[in-house]
Order: C-alpha cells, then sequence, then structure tokens
C-alpha cells in the first residue's frame, strides 16, 4: 500500500522473528542486524510512538525441528523460548546504545536476568517511554512468538500489530520463488485464514481477530522501513475487519 496518510499509531506492537536477525548468517545473531533495527525503533520512539516488541527464537531454537530429531516436545518448547530470551537481551543492549531505556520482561520468571512479565508494570514502563521487549513467548509449549505478539498486542491495548518479515508483505505465494506472486494491499482477517495465507499462524490471526488488534505486515530489509511503516509510508500489508 503505497500510503500518503500517518495512520497516527500511540502504542505499537513490533513483532521480530528470529530469522530476523540472523542476517546472511546461516544461525544466530549478526550484530550489525540488530544494530539496524535497534536505530529504527529508536526512530520510531524519537516521533514520540510507545514501543514493545515480541521477538522469536528461530534463528538459535525451534520446538517442532528438535522435537522432530528426538527431543520431547515440550522440553524442546521450552528451549526454543529460553533462545528468545537470548535475542531479547542483545536487541536490549542495542536499543540502550541508541538510547533508548529498555525492560525486557520474560513469561519464564528469571529473575536475575530480568523482570518477570507484568502487564501493569509493562504499560507503565511504556507510558515513561521505555521500550518492553517481551521475551519466552507465551511462557507455554505448544504456542509461537506469533501467537505471543497477537496477545501481548490486545494486553497492551497497542494500535497495532507490526509484523516485520522478509518480504514487504502478504504474496498469494512465496514471491523469492514464484515470481508472478501477487502482493495484497489488504486483507480481512477471514481472507487470511480462508485463503490459508502464510502471514501468521493461526492462533495467532484468530486471536488479533477476536480482540481488534490491525496487523501490518511489511520488510525490516532497509533501514527506516520501521519508522515508514508506522507513518504508513511504503509498502506493507494491512490485515484488518475491513468492513
Ligand atoms: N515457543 C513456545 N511457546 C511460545 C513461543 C515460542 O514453545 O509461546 C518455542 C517454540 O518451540 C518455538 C520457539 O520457541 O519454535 C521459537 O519461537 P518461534 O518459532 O515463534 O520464533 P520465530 O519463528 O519468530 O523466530
Amino acid at each position: 500500500m503505497a500510503g500518503t496518510r500517518a495512520p497516527g499509531y500511540r502504542r505499537v506492537l513490533l513483532k521480530i522473528s528470529g530469522e530476523g536477525l540472523m542476517g546472511a548468517k546461516p544461525y544466530g545473531i549478526d550484530i550489525a542486524v540488530v544494530d539496524r533495527i535497534a536505530a529504527d525503533v529508536a526512530a520510531v520512539r524519537q516521533a514520540g510512538v510507545e514501543v514493545c516488541v515480541v521477538i522469536g527464537g528461530g534463528n538459535i531454537f525451534r520446538g517442532v525441528s528438535a522435537a522432530a530429531s528426538g527431543i520431547e516436545r515440550t522440553t524442546a518448547d521450552y528451549m526454543g523460548m529460553l533462545a528468545t530470551v537470548i535475542n531479547a537481551l542483545a536487541l536490549q543492549s542495542a536499543l540502550e546504545r541508541h538510547g533508548v531505556q529498555t525492560r525486557v520482561q520474560s513469561a519464564i520468571p528469571m529473575a536475575t536476568v530480568c523482570e518477570p512479565y507484568i502487564r501493569r508494570r509493562a504499560v507503565r514502563h511504556m507510558e515513561k517511554g521505555r521500550a518492553v521487549i517481551f521475551a519466552a513467548g507465551t511462557g507455554n509449549p505448544f504456542f509461537s512468538t506469533d501467537t505471543a505478539a497477537a496477545l501481548r498486542a490486545a494486553e497492551m491495548g497497542c494500535d497495532v500489530l507490526m509484523k516485520a518479515t522478509q518480504v514487504d508483505g502478504v504474496y498469494d505465494a512465496d514471491p523469492h520463488k514464484n515470481p508472478k506472486a501477487r502482493r495484497f494491499d489488504r486483507l480481512s482477517y477471514q481472507e487470511v485464514l480462508a485463503m490459508d495465507l502464510k502471514v501468521m499462524d493461526t492462533s495467532a490471526i484468530a486471536l488479533a481477530r477476536d480482540n481488534a488488534v490491525p496487523i501490518v505486515v511489511f520488510s525490516l530489509h532497509n533501514p527506516g522501513a520501521f519508522s515508514d511503516a508506522v507513518a504508513g509510508r511504503g509498502v506493507f500489508t494491512r490485515v484488518d475487519g475491513k468492513g
């Protein structure tokens, strides 16, 4: 959507997948990429928008694949959730280098490393201008950090869930594999579910729909992409009630 009208968001949730932190690496964290994302988040904070972040862990550990190779599924999922804490700490450090006060709250309490997730406290941090990073997903196995993002966006009363991906929106096929893939400007939650579009998993879409949280899907590849998408500039797909 080549929008020019500023949406005027007051509070946004940014979902970054673990993959989004890898850069060109096959695994782990590319500090330069994390630093670029932090600069982008800092720009959004400076524009006066309250920001919270849900971060994935797929660059380090993914429960489903580990379960396939013999680790018991719930244990593998806890390992995946711990991976998100590692990413959260890396992003916190980068954000603070960019002058953004940041708190990490984990859904699995680990008092010596970060705060436990406390909804009211997270809201208060944002009101004071701090960015809050939510780690450890929902704290429950069999869920994903996409679902955690929809859950936290609803709990925090966010105006939008900004889902950063490798491509600039939602397509009807993988644009990296199919040059004829068509990008959507706008979709309803129902269309995403009915067409089985790979935006976020179905529980995340259903949760966003039930709580009327709009989702904006955009690419985090270029510097300034997050601030552009928050301001309604550039290319993205918006998923909402579309009524
Ligand atoms: N996970 C989980 N419960 C949650 C969130 C995450 O069990 O609420 C585990 C799950 O094993 C998942 C891993 O943590 O594979 C990493 O999260 P995710 O795959 O969502 O990360 P992303 O794809 O965003 O990098």
